[in-house]
């Protein structure tokens, strides 16, 4: 189904076009795992994506720690996947969440979910890099990289045509032809709005800080979530006694996180976190992320859906982003594959509603109880303080709600996609 560059034999070509079932715009993780889960059941796709695979690596967003549930550790095997990062993710056994200074606090162990582990620590960048392993032993999979999707124009009532600036073959008018075109690239989507698909957002006013540091004493696979004055506080379990911090503030305190030397930022962390770990001994480089909730109004429009960050930008409190993203992209590829292979058209309206019918619920939940708990936490006025921490002890003392709440944060409630089951798409 992938056609050549229309004019191959040119020294600079100036256009190209590539015809296939299924464009994804953004190969993110959460676009390169619905590509993968396509291309394994027989859907060519053509995936494009505006940055260069490389830089990844070294730059900060790849820095950044991803908390997996057991859901996505589930639809990452059923991909593949999980086998090349298995070695790479570090096993988080039991969850901590206290609230500085007062005296609420809850605990969640793996053994009362009957499981090995609440969820898996690994940095952004090891997964993208097992994802585009094993998207290059797959021929349905055809991958335009560093190549900018500018524009999407719905041309026949039997497909959707993408324009796109190409740097990778130095061609300045790519197109690509498919039945349905979904929208991966991220929260910041500009394609998104030009599509006519608004969406809500909600600045916290908070960035987070992110290092890897190296603690006194064995973590023993516990993840810390530790709300103070400044914002919530991650410190995840990583190899040995090192720890991933994610530490969320207003943009003059983590100014000045980002310029400490790395014994003052490592007295900041302990003045925040105690001494719970012994203290810490290094410190790692530092970046930051800007911090908002952005909402899409509709996740499905006219052969098109959006998924992932692209459709609902959360704060990373919970560790849910990527979580729910990852769900969205094994649902859609049920859907669309079980079209195909019926000989449907996946652009039909009725096909996407399907979609967005199926994840309405989890989205929502899932968006506003990061939200809910961002400000419920941010807030500083006695009485409510006293009913969070009150909440969080009554949350600590009551098994079965532990287990409703535990089986969301970890994909496991609801509906459950044929990946999350172990089945290809
Ligand atoms: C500090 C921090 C900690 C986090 N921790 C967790 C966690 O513990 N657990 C969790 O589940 N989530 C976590 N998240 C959230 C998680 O990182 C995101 O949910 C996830 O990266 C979203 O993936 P995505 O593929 O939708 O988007 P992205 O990762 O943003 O990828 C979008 C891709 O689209 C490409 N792109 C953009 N525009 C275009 C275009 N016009 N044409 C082509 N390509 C384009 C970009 O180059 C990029 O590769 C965290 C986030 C932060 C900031």
């Amino acid at each position: 189904m992938v056609s050549a560059p229309a004019n191959r034999g040119a020294r600079h070509p100036t256009s190209s076009e590539v015809t296939c079932r299924i464009a994804i715009a953004g190969a993110g993780p959460v676009g390169s795992s619905l590509a993968l889960a396509l291309a394994r059941a027989g859907v060519p796709v053509t995936l494009v994506d505006a940055s260069d695979a490389q830089p990844l690596e070294a730059s900060g967003h790849g820095a950044r720690p991803i908390a997996l549930s057991e859901g996505s550790r589930r639809i990452l095997a059923a991909l593949d996947v999980w086998g090349a990062i298995s070695q790479s993710v570090t096993p988080i056994t039991r969850i901590h969440v206290s609230d500085r200074g007062h005296f609420g606090f809850a605990r969640l162990a793996a053994e009362d979910f009957g499981l090995d582990a609440l969820g898996y620590v690994i940095g952004a960048a090891s997964l993208e890099r097992a994802l585009h392993a094993q998207l290059q032993s797959l021929d349905a999979v055809h991958v335009l990289r560093p190549a900018r999707v500018d524009d999407v124009q719905s041309e026949r009532a039997s497909g959707v045509r993408l324009s796109i600036t190409d740097a990778a073959q130095n061609v300045a008018h790519a197109h690509v032809e498919a039945s349905l075109v979904v929208l991966c690239d991220g929260g910041r989507s500009p394609l998104r709005e030009r599509l006519g698909i608004p969406a809500s957002e909600r600045d916290y006013g908070q960035r987070a800080v992110v290092a890897e540091v190296e603690a006194r004493c064995a973590h023993r696979g516990v993840a810390y979530e530790r709300f103070t004055a400044d914002g919530p506080l991650a410190v995840l379990p990583l190899r040995g006694n090192h720890c991933a911090v994610v530490w969320s503030a207003d943009a003059d305190r983590t100014e000045r996180l980002l310029s400490l030397g790395d014994d003052a930022f490592l007295g900041a962390l302990t003045e925040q976190f105690g001494m719970r770990l012994g203290g810490f001994v290094s410190a790692g480089p530092r970046s930051a992320f800007a911090l908002s909730l952005v909402t899409a109004s509709r996740v499905v429009g006219e052969r098109l859906a959006v998924i992932g960050n692209a459709a609902n930008h959360l704060h990373p409190v919970a560790g849910q982003g990527l979580n729910l993203g990852l769900r969205d992209a094994a649902a859609l590829a049920e859907i669309v594959a079980g079209c195909v292979r019926e000989g449907g058209d996946p652009g039909d309206a009725a096909v996407l509603e399907r979609y967005a019918e199926w994840r309405r619920r989890d989205q929502k939940v899932v968006a506003r109880a990061t939200d809910a708990l961002v400000r419920l936490f941010s807030n500083r006025f006695a009485p409510l303080v006293l009913a969070r921490d009150m909440g969080l002890l009554a949350f600590d003392l009551m098994p079965p709600v532990k287990r409703y709440f535990g089986a969301h944060a970890m994909g496991l409630a609801g509906r459950q996609s044929r990946l999350t089951r172990g089945l290809g798409a």
